[in-house]
């Protein structure tokens, strides 16, 4: 998985890679889905949910340039299996999740691996984030939302860096906001594809009800890369 579909396609940090290759994932997955566990693929969890495709959490991972003792929020919890990322890279993440069946499993996987760093997972709407811990050093969304959720770049540290993808149920981009004092820098990461963020500032559960969500997240569907 590390060298044909991460390092093979331009993930370069060492730390990620090496974290990637020791954190065993099928821990995250249902168990009749196991043998695909290192395949190149989102794969479904409970409740509609996916765990993200390998590259895609080393891509954000890589992009919010994690060092040990790092103060991280991540939205939208899943499996646990980004956190646990995190946390291994010696990061303090605090994982917000809204579906409370999807955050106790992911809490009893997390406590079970030796992370360096650590990971509280929370139930909440994230999409408004966590004041009463910010600032962060970085925050990663791992679901899509319908533009940049209004109140996260506030809760960043200067130089704080927040990945989310942003855009419409088909296609998102993948964009990184780096916090300057008062100003903030948006650059754009490219395409990606992510279950919905709901809550007040993602999409109204209604209006995704209505849209063709896609069930799994994958880079090849990038349309301006394909592979
Ligand atoms: N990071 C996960 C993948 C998450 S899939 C992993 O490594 O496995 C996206 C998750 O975001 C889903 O579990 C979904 O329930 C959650 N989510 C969607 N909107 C949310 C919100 N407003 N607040 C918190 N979690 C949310």
């Amino acid at each position: 998985m590390v060298d044909r579909q991460l390092r093979h396609r331009g993930i370069a940090d060492e730390r990620v890679l090496a974290v990637m290759a020791s954190l065993p994932r099928e821990l995250f997955i249902p168990p009749k889905l196991e043998a695909h566990a290192y395949m190149d693929d989102a794969l479904p969890i409970d409740l509609g949910q996916t765990i993200s495709q390998p590259y895609m959490v080393a891509r954000m991972t890589e992009l919010l340039q994690p060092t040990p003792g790092m103060h991280v929020l991540e939205v939208g919890t899943g499996s646990g299996y980004q956190a646990a990322v995190l946390a291994r890279l010696g990061c303090s993440v605090v994982s917000i999740e809204r579906h409370a069946p999807l955050a106790d499993a992911a809490r009893d996987r997390l406590e079970g691996l030796e992370l360096g760093g650590s990971v509280r997972v929370v139930v909440g709407d994230g999409s408004v984030g966590r004041p009463e811990d910010a600032p962060f050093d970085a925050i990663i969304v791992t679901a899509a939302a319908p533009v940049v959720p209004r109140l996260l770049p506030g809760q960043l540290s200067d130089g704080g860096r927040l990945v989310v993808p942003v855009g419409p149920s088909q296609r998102q981009e993948l964009t990184l906001v780096t916090r300057h004092g008062d100003d903030f820098e948006t650059r754009d990461c490219g395409g990606c594809v992510f279950v919905p963020l709901l809550g007040a500032a993602g999409f109204r559960e209604a209006a995704v009800g209505r849209r063709k969500w896609p069930g799994r997240q994958s880079l090849r569907s990038r349309p301006e890369r394909p592979e």
